[in-house]
């Protein structure tokens, strides 16, 4: 398998503009807080243990500070 990326929340291929953050890729439609659910811009999540968070939600989850954000 190659080539093709393919986006991780829903496992289709992406055609167009896709967001790669943690070296997955995502359509940028699909990659969403994963607690709250809401679209994220390419450099204003928090990861934790493998997963995108908005900063609100970070801060409920107790994200560690300072990754991939610019306060
Ligand atoms: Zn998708
Ligand atoms: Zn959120």
């Amino acid at each position: 398998a190659g080539g093709q990326p393919y986006c991780e929340r829903h496992f289709h291929p992406i055609a167009g503009r896709c967001v790669t953050a943690m070296a997955q890729r995502f359509h940028p439609e699909h990659f969403v807080c994963a607690f709250c659910l809401r679209p994220l811009a390419k450099g204003t999540f928090q990861e934790q243990e493998g997963k995108p968070y908005c900063q609100p939600c970070s801060g409920i989850i107790g994200v560690p500070h300072g990754y991939g954000a610019a306060p």
